[in-house]
C-alpha cells in the first residue's frame, strides 16, 4: 500500500483545480456549464511575447539558464520592481521561478522550520495555508470581514502577533475578494511591524495590474522602504500577461532570503525554463497596452456582474478593486430549501446547488476561509456573465 510522506497527508489539493476537473467532468457528461471558476484570464497571450519566445527557440536558447535567470529577464524584472515599488533592486535581490506559486512555495521552504507561524488574513488565496503546512509552518488565520473591506486592520494585525510569528502574508489586490490596500492602511500595517522587527512579509501582488483605482497600486515597500529587508515582493506574468501556462515568476528581497530561496531551486528545478524567461522579458519591457485594455474588459465585466449580483434578492456583492474576482455574500439564501426540499445549510450546499439547478460552477467561501460566500471569476465573456447572473437570479428565486 502506498503511504504518502505526512507534509502530503496533511495538506489537500487547490480547491479551484478540484472545481475545474468536476466542471470538465460535467461537461464530458454533455451539460453546459456556465464556468466563473477559472483563476486565469481567457485572453490569449499576446502575439509579440510569443514572437520572442519563438525567436529565443531559434537562437538556441533552449538549455539550463543560471539559477538565477537569464541577464535579460533579471533586467527587466530590476525595472519593473523599480517602477512598482519606488526602490531599487539589485541582482542578488530577485528571484526568478516556475510561477509566482513556486516561488511562494520555495520561500516558506526556505524559512519556516516546525512551529513558525505564517499569519494569513482570510478570506485568503487557497494556496497559502496548506503551502505553509507543506513546510511545517503553522497558518494563523485572522478573519477579515465586510466591515474592514476584506482587509487586515493593524489592531488585527497586533493582536495576530507572537514570538513565532515567522511571515505575514498581503495580497493586494486579493484573490478571492479584489481588495486593494491603500496607501493609508499598508502605512498602518507597517508601524505595527516597525515594532517586529524578526517578522517578515510576503506581499503577494501578482495582480497588481489588474486595478481598477485612479492610481497604480501601492507595495508596502513603497509606503515603508525601512522594511525593505524584510519584505519579499512576490509577482508574475500569469495574470497581467495572460501567461498562466508560461510558468514565470518573480520575487524582490533581502539577499540573504533570495540566496537561500535559490540554493533551494538549484536543487529543485535548476532554474524555469529558458523559453518562458525570454518570453517575460518580452512582456515586461515591450508595448503595455494589452494590460491596459485587458483592464477595461475586466472593468465592463466587473460592473456588470456586480450590478447583476447586488439586483438578486439574498445576495450581495462588494465592489471589488482590482484582480478578476467578486466574493458574493450569500447569508440570505442560507436556510432555504430547495425545489427538491435540500436545505442549504452552507455556502457549500449553495454553489452544489447552483451547479445542479443553474449549472453555474462558481466556488464557495469556505475554500477561502470566509462564509458564507462564494467567489466568481469575470475571467469569461460578457456573455456568460451575464447568462450566468440570469440563471442565479432564478435559482435564488426559486428557493423557499
Ligand atoms: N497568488 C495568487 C493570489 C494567485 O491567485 C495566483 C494564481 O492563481 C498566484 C499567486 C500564482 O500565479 P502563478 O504561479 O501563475 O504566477
Amino acid at each position: 500500500e502506498f503511504v504518502p510522506a505526512s507534509r502530503v497527508t496533511r495538506i489537500k489539493s487547490s480547491p479551484s483545480v478540484a472545481a475545474a476537473a468536476r466542471v470538465r467532468e460535467l461537461k464530458a457528461e454533455g451539460r453546459r456549464i456556465l464556468d466563473l471558476t477559472v483563476g486565469e484570464p481567457d485572453f490569449d497571450t499576446p502575439q509579440h511575447i510569443k514572437d520572442a519566445a519563438v525567436a529565443a527557440i531559434g537562437r538556441g536558447e533552449t538549455k539550463y539558464t543560471s539559477v538565477t535567470g537569464t541577464p535579460e529577464l533579471q533586467k527587466a524584472i530590476l525595472q519593473t520592481l523599480e517602477r512598482k515599488t519606488g526602490q531599487q533592486y539589485t541582482p542578488a535581490e530577485i528571484t526568478i521561478g516556475g510561477g509566482g506559486k513556486q516561488v511562494i512555495f520555495t520561500a516558506f521552504m526556505a524559512t519556516l522550520d516546525q512551529g513558525d507561524e505564517v499569519v494569513i488574513p482570510a478570506p485568503y488565496w487557497v494556496s497559502y495555508p496548506d503551502m505553509v503546512l507543506a513546510n511545517e509552518g503553522t497558518p494563523v488565520i485572522v478573519s477579515c470581514g465586510e466591515d474592514t473591506g476584506f482587509k487586515i486592520s493593524p489592531e488585527a494585525l497586533a493582536g495576530a502577533l507572537t514570538e513565532r510569528t515567522r511571515w505575514v502574508i498581503l495580497n493586494t489586490p486579493s484573490n478571492p475578494t479584489g481588495a486593494v490596500y491603500s496607501r493609508e492602511e499598508l502605512a498602518g500595517l507597517a508601524a505595527v511591524l516597525q515594532d517586529h522587527p524578526s517578522v517578515y512579509v510576503l506581499t503577494d501582488e501578482i495582480y497588481d495590474e489588474i486595478h481598477f483605482g485612479e492610481e497604480p497600486i501601492t507595495s508596502l515597500v513603497a509606503v515603508a522602504p525601512e522594511l525593505k529587508d524584510r519584505v519579499l515582493v512576490t509577482n508574475g506574468v500569469s495574470k497581467a500577461y495572460a501567461m498562466t501556462g508560461w510558468r514565470l515568476g518573480y520575487a524582490g528581497g533581502p539577499a540573504p532570503l533570495v540566496a537561500a530561496i535559490n540554493k533551494l531551486q538549484s536543487q529543485m528545478s535548476s532554474c524555469p525554463s529558458s523559453v518562458s524567461q525570454a518570453a517575460a522579458a518580452a512582456a515586461l519591457t515591450s508595448d503595455q497596452s494589452f494590460v491596459r485594455e485587458s483592464l477595461e474588459v475586466y472593468r465592463e465585466r466587473r460592473d456588470t456582474a456586480v450590478a447583476g449580483l447586488n439586483a438578486v434578492d439574498g445576495l450581495h456583492c462588494w465592489t471589488p478593486d482590482g484582480a478578476f474576482y467578486a466574493y458574493v455574500n450569500c447569508v440570505g439564501v442560507i436556510g432555504k430549501t430547495a425545489p427538491d426540499g435540500r436545505r442549504i445549510t452552507t455556502d457549500e450546499d449553495f454553489t452544489l446547488y447552483l451547479l445542479e439547478a443553474a449549472s453555474v460552477a462558481v466556488i464557495q467561501g469556505s475554500a477561502y476561509g470566509l462564509s458564507p460566500y462564494f467567489r466568481i471569476s469575470c475571467s469569461t465573456g460578457l456573455p456568460v456573465i451575464e447568462e450566468s447572473i440570469a440563471a442565479i437570479e432564478k435559482a435564488v428565486t426559486a428557493l423557499v
